[in-house]
């Protein structure tokens, strides 16, 4: 590695980087594997000169230092070998979010101001319609597998050929560990998407911290060297939450699943013997109430749920299929990760009913995560179970800003801390449990309450698929709360608005729910709208059902 020229006497100034990253499992275990769905294998000898031979690709096409690189791909190793080589020279990785419009991957490229794009072939057609309003994209190289889609655009190289044909040593720069490694643009729920950046520094403390919070702490969801991973988390959100970085530096078996399809996950899940995965609910959900699924046996399977909140109906019928399934909680601009519903020592023997109670908390701050819950007069609140404020966070790990915009990130930071938006209370116990966001509690004649509440106990209904919860603006009350409900296919039709009330009244009389918190209105869909990272589309719900 090159750098700067010691004095004797002057010590090495370690610096935190993605390069230190690979130097455990490459005298660990180099001859582990990385799969890529049914497709390749290799080992992490290869894997760490297939990183050199993308460097010295990439250098070749004029990258250089301080420049961005935009990835367009499914989960793949080549994205795992971007997600090193590209840092490691010094560029930045811009991950994008295929799924946004192709106004706003114009407007993320341009504000991003990427240098080079590297993408999947299936993808071209966007490109090919933004194309002439790109302003800083200079190259184009393409990843294809099942041939090239024809297209009008200047292809500049394709990445098989130029890493295949690349010299396997690339001499990486000793960088500053503040150095920018990665950016990427969460939408809003108005305006231009938000760019968020991480340095290598960064990534690595957030690679320490959850690997500590998953692997040294006793739980269901225990995350070791002798697990084998496969994320369902896309690459471009947050990094596939950070994870793959830890799984490298665990060098663990890792399983890249490429497009997300049903069918290929669970056949890799079984054959590839896949023990640790993290997923949105809406997958997990989809995976569960799959009837093949219900004739396999997925009890070695481990799988942290994150991105939205765990409702006990889902974690009850997922721990009833023997897989072990625990909340995580974070966001775009905290790298991800904040908190992991891990059991303490001596709930680890409750009963799946009980455990699941614990589960779907938000969970523990993880190692270095300093949380907290603010009230609306900047102070911070008890931790008694009941008061609920917006959930505060300060750890190494948060986006610093947003980028090039920090008109926008005085809401983000303020008082020092950074503000997730989140409603939550502290339980006695220690643990964080988000009621809502901010803006989609319930407001109903002067009281709040929770929409993830009344999803996570109309859950429970035997009929509810799943459900969703809104306010409906309402001249007496300010706002109702109303339910979306989708239904088992067994129980279509078969169920009215008085019998969900009447199950939610039970929650009445026990006290879960205030009186003034009963939904008098459930509306029966064919599905939930969901956003371009799979979460409830509450703005689309209140569109189509408030008015
Ligand atoms: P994103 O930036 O798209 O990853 O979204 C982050 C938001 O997702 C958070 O601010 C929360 O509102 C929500 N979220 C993530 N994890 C959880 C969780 N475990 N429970 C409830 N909400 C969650």
């Amino acid at each position: 590695m090159s750098g700067k020229i010691y004095q004797p006497g002057e010590s090495y100034h370690y610096q935190l980087t993605i390069t230190k990253l690979l130097m455990t499992p490459l005298a660990y275990s180099p001859n582990q594997e990385i799969v890529y769905r049914d497709k390749f294998r290799y080992t992490y000898k290869d894997f760490n000169i297939r990183i050199h031979k993308l460097a010295n690709a990439l250098a070749g096409l004029g990258v250089k230092e301080g420049d961005t690189v935009c990835v367009f791909d499914y989960d793949s190793h080549r994205y795992l070998e971007c997600f090193f080589a590209v840092p490691m020279m010094g560029a930045v990785l811009h991950t994008m979010n295929w799924r946004l419009s192709p106004d706003q991957i114009l407007y993320t490229m341009n504000h991003a101001e990427d240098d080079i794009v590297l993408i999947n072939s299936d993808f071209l057609p966007i490109l090919e319609e933004i194309w002439d309003k790109l302003e800083t994209v200079k190259k184009v190289v393409v990843l294809y597998e099942d041939g090239m889609v024809e297209t009008k655009l200047k292809i500049d190289a394709v990445y098989e050929d130029m890493v295949e044909a690349a010299a396997d040593f690339y001499d990486f720069p000793d960088l500053d560990e503040n150095t920018r490694a990665t950016t990427f643009y969460t939408t809003g729920t108005t305006g231009a998407p938000k760019g968020v950046f991480f340095s290598h520094r960064q990534l690595v403390i957030h690679a320490m911290s959850t690997a500590m919070m998953v692997g040294s702490y006793d739980s269901p969801c225990r995350f070791r060297s002798s697990d084998v991973y496969m994320p369902i988390t896309p690459m471009f959100h947050v990094h596939a939450w950070g994870i793959p970085y830890l799984a490298v530096l665990l060098g663990c078996k890792q399983v890249y699943p490429g497009k997300y399809e049903p069918e290929m996950l669970l056949k890799l899940i079984l054959t590839e013997k896949v023990t640790f995965s993290h997923c949105v609910p809406t997958i997990l959900h989809m995976l569960v109430s799959s009837p093949v699924v219900k004739k396999i046996d997925l009890s070695n399977w481990k799988v942290v749920i994150g991105g939205a909140a765990f409702s006990k109906g889902l974690a009850k019928a997922t721990w009833d299929l023997g897989i072990k399934a625990i909340t995580g909680y974070g966001m775009s601009e905290t790298c991800p990760v904040l908190t992991i519903a891990n059991l303490k020592e001596d709930m680890l023997g409750l009963d799946n009913d009980r455990i699941t109670d614990v589960i779907i908390k938000t969970g523990l701050p993880i190692p270095l995560a300093e949380l907290a819950i603010m009230g609306p007069d900047g102070k911070l609140l008890p931790h008694d179970g009941e008061t609920t404020g917006e959930l505060v966070a300060r750890t190494p790990w948060l986006t610093a800003s947003y980028f090039k915009d920090e008109e926008r990130a005085k809401d983000l930071w303020h008082d020092g801390w950074l503000h997730t938006g989140d409603v939550a209370y502290v339980d006695t116990e220690g643990y964080f449990k988000i009621t809502d966001r901010l803006k989609d509690v319930i407001k109903t004649g002067g009281e709040w309450i929770s929409s993830l509440e009344l999803e996570n106990l109309v859950s429970q209904h035997q009929a509810v698929s799943e459900a969703a919860a809104i306010g409906i603006p309402d001249v007496k009350w300010g706002e109702r709360p109303m339910i979306a409900v989708v239904l088992k296919p067994e129980f279509k039709d078969a169920v009215t608005n008085d019998e969900m009330k009447s199950f939610m009244m039970k929650f009445v009389d026990d006290g879960r729910i205030p009186k003034y918190g009963l939904p008098d209105r459930f509306e029966f869909v064919d599905a939930i709208p969901k956003t371009s990272v799979g979460k409830i589309n509450k703005i689309a719900l209140r569109e189509r059902f408030g008015k």
